[in-house]
């Protein structure tokens, strides 16, 4: 079975994963929309993410900064300078920019769009630009914010005074960064409006080569957690001079897509750069004993990681495994903790009343507490398949025998075993499950 990419896109868009964005006019430069299951996939991404780094570990506390921020913050942080721009030439006709356009050496002169004559390369910065306030003026002007952490780092006083934290501690935040890709592309791996989830870690300088080592190994060990295929992972230590104007040191994760290695995840050494930075530019001074602390960083990009959780987990079995089987079938293996639905109930028969009102019963009891779904429409087959195909992990039947004995039938995903269930114990039953109990030890196989 070979992964596409295009299978991942015609998956997502039909099952209510992703959509691209504006699509009834058109479109829009590489802007996607997440559906009602992408979003629920989304949302437990960032849930398993945020449990990782806040609640197991004691001394990483949360913020949610804003996304426009005083510009000033921007230069100090370099982004407004050299740090954060490619270098573009752009065409006199058609005003396209482009990127490292050279021939045998030799930079290319002519638009290969309209054949027009390109200008000198000059620096584009990723920063979006807005205007805050009634007036569009230059003093006007602010920025969508690139990366999340400049928010954590101006923060870093408040935070420290207000949760009594001292050396070693981290912070850690969610969302929104926007960058003007050049070239965006490959579905959601490059977009120009992403979410990112970064946590600083903020040490003295001696610690910092120690902690570096521990958060890249923590890294590696939730990605093994979340059931990713480890030899589809790799680190790559990125030289002096393709690192970021702020590193001291940065090994970014990979992982093999079908369009080959991308980076998902970056660890950075920042050094001093931030703290001291804005120290010399704002009003506080963010030194601690005399010296800035030294910040190590873990930075992920949800959407990437989205697409590498995706990837991983589509499998297609060609001979079809359900017995009324009539072509290939598509499961996502996704892990137990990301699967958007959690579970789902059936009742056998649709126009068997007693069993659609028994079912309807465990529906509405079960999606109190999880992630469930109701289907009543096919073969029972087929609904199972419906399932595999989003990842749901469990799926209830109610039978004939479950009038009788108040049990009803549970299957799994991925053995497609059975098992027998008294509907008392079936809340229980799939929290257990969801919390990574062995599926035969919690019933009779059937
Ligand atoms: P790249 O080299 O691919 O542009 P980067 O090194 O600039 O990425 P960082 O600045 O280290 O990326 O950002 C940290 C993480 O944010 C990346 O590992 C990635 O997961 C995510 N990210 C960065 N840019 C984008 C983007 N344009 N679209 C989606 N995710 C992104």
């Amino acid at each position: 079975m070979k992964k596409s990419i295009k299978k991942i896109v015609s998956l997502t868009k039909r099952k209510g994963f992703v959509f691209p964005s504006s699509m009834i006019y058109g479109g829009f430069s590489s802007t996607y929309d997440f559906g009602p299951r992408g979003v629920m996939l989304k949302n437990k991404l960032k849930d398993s993410w945020w449990k990782e780094m806040t609640r197991r570990q004691s001394d990483v506390v949360g913020l949610d900064s804003s996304i426009i921020m005083n510009p000033d913050i921007w230069r100090a942080s370099g982004h407004l300078s050299k740090g954060f721009a490619d270098k573009l030439s752009e065409c006199k006709e058609c005003h396209k920019r482009f990127k490292d356009l050279e021939e045998d050496g030799e930079s290319i002169k002519k638009c290969p769009e309209c054949g027009g004559k390109l200008m000198e390369p000059r620096d584009f910065n990723l920063m979006m630009k807005t205007f805050v306030g009634p007036v569009e003026s230059e003093a006007a002007t602010a920025y969508l914010r690139a990366e999340t952490c400049q928010g954590i780092f101006v923060n870093f006083k408040n935070v420290m005074d207000s949760m009594r934290v001292d050396l070693p501690f981290g912070i850690a935040q969610i969302g929104k960064s926007f960058r003007n890709e050049i070239t965006p592309g490959n579905f959601i791996f490059r977009m120009r409006e992403f979410e990112q989830m970064e946590m600083q870690w903020f040490c003295k300088q001696k610690e910092a080569d120690d902690f570096f080592e521990k958060w890249l190994k923590r890294r590696f060990e939730w990605y093994e957690r979340m059931g990713i295929d480890m030899s589809k992972l790799r680190k790559n230590e990125i030289g002096e001079k393709e690192r970021a104007h702020y590193a001291q040191r940065q090994v970014d994760i990979e992982y093999e897509f079908p369009f080959g290695w991308g980076e998902i995840e970056g660890i950075h050494n920042r050094g001093d750069w931030d703290l001291s930075n804005h120290s010399e530019h704002g009003e506080e001074d963010f030194s601690v004993d005399g010296d800035y602390p030294w910040v190590i960083e873990t930075s992920v990009g949800v959407e990437r990681c989205f697409l590498a959780f995706l990837v991983d987990s589509y499998d297609e079995l060609e001979e079809g495994r359900s017995s009324d089987a009539d072509k290939k079938e598509t499961v996502l293996r996704l892990h137990r903790k990301l699967s958007p639905t959690q579970v789902a109930v059936f009742p056998l028969i649709k126009k068997e009343e007693d069993l659609v009102k028994k079912a309807e019963k465990i529906f509405d009891d079960l999606k109190v507490d999880f992630d469930a779904i109701y289907d009543e429409t096919g073969s029972i087959g087929k609904r199972y398949r419906r399932q595999d195909e989003v990842g749901t992990p469990l799926c209830v039947t109610v039978d004939f025998d479950s009038l009788e004995d108040d049990s009803v039938t549970l299957r799994e995903r991925d053995s497609m075993d059975q098992i027998r269930v008294d509907i008392d114990d079936l809340k229980n039953v799939v929290d257990q499950f969801l919390k990574g109990a062995d599926f035969h030890s919690l019933g009779e196989k059937v």
